[in-house]
């Protein structure tokens, strides 16, 4: 691996900025202490800082020669409302926060490059250093979009990455298109009439509607997507009643929906609620229909996806880079930036979670579990990832 030594050389100090994000974990849009310490140590290094964009956010300017090339790299900065059970000495001092899917690496990872940027230049243009906030269902790239991220900081493309364990430490996986789903919530309410449990003739039942329709949802995906487009109904709420002897008023039917393709978002977002209103009607009942759609597909664009590929692939060698990566039905907000500017988003292998040390919780290494630990030893690889890209993208003439 050629990793770049001055970024070896201040691995300690990266390490500890992560650890002590990881114990002071904050939630979406609440991340101003995380926002102060990158913002401090970014001035700290001589890096002119941008504050303020979507509340929280932060953005470094990194910049060198005349050229007006640009691209920006991107981490997030925000961690997940549960309780951490780790007792290393880094682990959560905030009770029910926790940074269980490795933001914490993200955002030291990426002041570890902009430090070796700043040091040592080698690039002519601009690099745009952005941490946003809120990437855990709050839409804080969307927010920095709306807030003038890419007026502000006029780049040529946008770049992300995402520990991912289960990959071998260290390796990249990565492919064009499709890489993560569309997310999408759905709140459906049967609006019946209540009655006497024992005198169901003077009611209208909505559990008995809502269960009809939660069984005709599932011949959407089965029945009406093409089978070779991914697509992903889950019902996962049903709420309804309060006593033994009473048929209720109403029914809700809450879940989510993904898709990598707007034209199956359609489809199954114009079946459910026709299945929804014709079954309700079927019964006298009523329907209201919300559907929100969340996060869009993160598609990775083709020629800046093979450029990173060739990076990496000098950095850590062919081998430990996979280009076919299988697609995820998770998603991710950095599709927003890549609807908005060409770029590419990388998974990095976080491992299987034999690097974290004695105290962790005993359970597995996975991504929103409370066992989870970012593993340090990513730090150098991927700073060294983002050193790499900017300087092969702004070359020096
Ligand atoms: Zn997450
Ligand atoms: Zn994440």
């Amino acid at each position: 691996m050629k990793l770049f030594d001055p970024i070896l050389q201040f691995q300690q100090e990266i390490q500890a900025i992560r650890r002590d994000i990881h114990a002071h974990p904050e939630l979406c849009f609440e991340e101003f202490r995380t926002a102060d310490v990158v913002a401090q140590k970014l001035e700290e290094w001589g890096i002119p800082v941008i504050r303020g964009m979507a509340g929280t956010g932060v953005v470094g300017v990194i910049q060198r020669g005349s050229s007006s090339r640009a691209l920006g790299l991107r981490a997030d900065m925000d961690a997940l409302p549960m309780q951490e059970i780790n007792q290393f000495s880094h682990t959560s001092k905030h009770p029910g926060k926790m940074h269980a899917c490795g933001h914490d690496g993200h955002t030291a990872m990426l002041l570890g490059a902009a430090r070796y940027l700043q040091q040592t230049g080698d690039f002519d243009g601009t690099v745009y250093v952005i941490f946003q906030p809120a990437e855990e269902g709050g839409g804080g790239a969307r927010r920095m979009i709306e807030d003038g991220l890419f007026t502000k900081c006029p780049m040529d493309a946008v770049f992300g990455m995402h520990n991912w364990p289960g990959i071998a430490a260290g390796q990249f996986a990565v492919k064009t298109g499709g890489m993560m789903a569309s997310s999408n919530e759905f709140e459906v309410t049967v609006l019946g009439k209540g009655a006497h449990a024992a005198q169901p003739q003077k009611g209208i039942d909505p559990v008995m509607i809502a269960v009809q329709i939660a069984q005709s949802w599932q011949t959407i995906v089965s029945r009406n997507v093409n089978p070779l487009e991914p697509a992903v109904l889950s019902l996962t709420q049903i709420h309804s009643g309060s006593a033994t002897n009473v048929i209720p008023d109403e029914a809700k039917l809450i879940g989510t929906v993904r898709t990598f393709s707007t034209d199956v978002l359609d489809l199954i977002e114009r079946r459910m609620e026709t299945i929804a209103r014709s079954t309700a009607e079927a019964f006298d009942a009523q329907i209201e229909f919300k559907f929100q759609r969340n996060y869009p597909p993160l598609i990775n664009h083709v020629n800046e996806t093979e450029f990173a590929i060739q990076v990496m692939r000098d950095l850590v060698g062919s081998d430990h880079v996979d280009t076919q990566v299988e697609a995820t039905m998770g998603a991710e907000d950095f599709a927003y930036m890549l609807q908005a500017k060409p770029g590419c988003y990388v998974f990095l292998g976080n491992g299987t979670g034999d690097h974290r040390s004695a105290g962790h919780g005993l359970g597995p290494c996975n991504l929103h579990n409370p066992s989870y630990d970012f593993n340090d030893d990513l730090l150098p690889i991927g700073a060294s990832y983002w050193v790499a890209l900017a300087q092969a993208f702004l070359k020096a003439k």
